[in-house]
């Protein structure tokens, strides 16, 4: 089934979309976390969200969840790891799934993290993104795995079923229980070292450990990676003011687009990005 949009990230920018293009019964695929965003509930306190007295993220979050809800709209719980255009639509590869779209509205936020020395030379050479698509290459190999959030633990209990041994990068504290074969490192991973393919992860201190690859696990992926061909400004998605990208059917949305960081530009733009794909595919 080909659908009409594809919404990628959760926050309020994805929120504001996926309810407008619910409201004009478009047939959508929302994909993301069903916790939403992290730079929700991590608000302590938030007074610049009209409708909103002082609420805490938490708060902003759960109405966010009800309205969803209420709305009958489903999120297809999944990180998208790369993004193909075909011509006339688009290929979503999330985990081992694909799903295919007319449009796509890009709501993946920003992430503070830069990317690490030598990582975007060895995509694919080593460096993956995705357990469940590349995990099966490293049965009884050494790897290491780089984790910014915890809810992305359960690929790294996978991944240590299949190699022999893990260094584990965690990027959060209270890392959970995991396997013996998995060694929690003290020290940050600071670059990735090899020629042809990833040989080595190097760590914060100037030494090195010898690996066979290794899983990047971020809540974000760059955007050069993510959708190739892209035309980013500063770091940020470049938009017109239909929130239209340069690529044809592809529209942003969000803090990925620029600054300000904040919740009612990333609503107005989800609003307006939606907007512009009913727009687009009424033509
Ligand atoms: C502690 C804190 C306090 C803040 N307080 C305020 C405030 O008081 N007022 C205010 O206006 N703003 C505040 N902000 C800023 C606000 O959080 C952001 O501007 C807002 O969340 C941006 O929304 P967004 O939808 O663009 O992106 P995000 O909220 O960053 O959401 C992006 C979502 O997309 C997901 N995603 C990314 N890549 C992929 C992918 N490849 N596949 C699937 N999903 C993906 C991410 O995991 C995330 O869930 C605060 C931020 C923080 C961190």
């Amino acid at each position: 089934m080909i659908y009409d949009t594809a919404v990628i990230g959760t926050g309020p920018a994805g929120v504001s979309a996926a309810l407008n293009l619910k409201i004009h019964e478009k047939n959508f695929i929302w994909i993301g976390s069903k916790n939403l965003s992290d730079k929700i509930t991590k608000a302590e306190r938030i007074s610049n969200y009209p409708g909103f007295i002082h609420p805490t993220g938490a708060q902003l979050n759960e109405a966010f969840k009800m309205q969803i809800e209420e709305m009958g709209i489903e999120i297809t719980e999944a990180m998208v790891n790369a993004i193909y255009p075909m011509g006339d639509h688009y290929a979503l590869a999330a985990g081992a799934d694909f799903f295919e779209a007319r449009t796509i509205i890009l709501t993946t936020g920003v992430v503070n993290r830069n990317v690490l020395p030598g990582e975007s030379a060895l995509v694919g050479r080593g460096v993956s993104y995705c357990a469940t698509c590349d995990g099966g290459l490293y049965r009884n190999r050494t790897i290491a795995v780089i984790c910014s959030n915890r809810r992305f633990e359960h690929e790294v209990k996978y991944l240590s079923e299949l190699a022999e041994k893990v260094y584990y990068f965690p990027g959060y504290k209270e890392v959970g229980e995991l396997a013996d074969n998995v060694e929690t490192m003290g020290t940050r991973a600071a670059r990735i070292e090899g020629e042809e393919r990833v040989s080595a992860v190097g760590l914060s201190d100037g030494t090195s450990l010898t690996v066979d690859g290794i899983f990047i696990l971020r809540d974000s992926i760059s955007l050069g990676t993510l959708l190739p061909g892209l035309q980013t400004k500063d770091g940020h998605i470049a938009v017109d003011r239909t929130m239209a990208t340069n690529l044809p059917g592809c529209f942003a949305a969000g803090d990925c687009t620029g600054r300000p960081y904040q919740y009612t530009k990333a609503v107005g733009e989800g609003n307006v990005a939606a907007h512009s794909v009913i727009e687009y595919l009424a033509k």
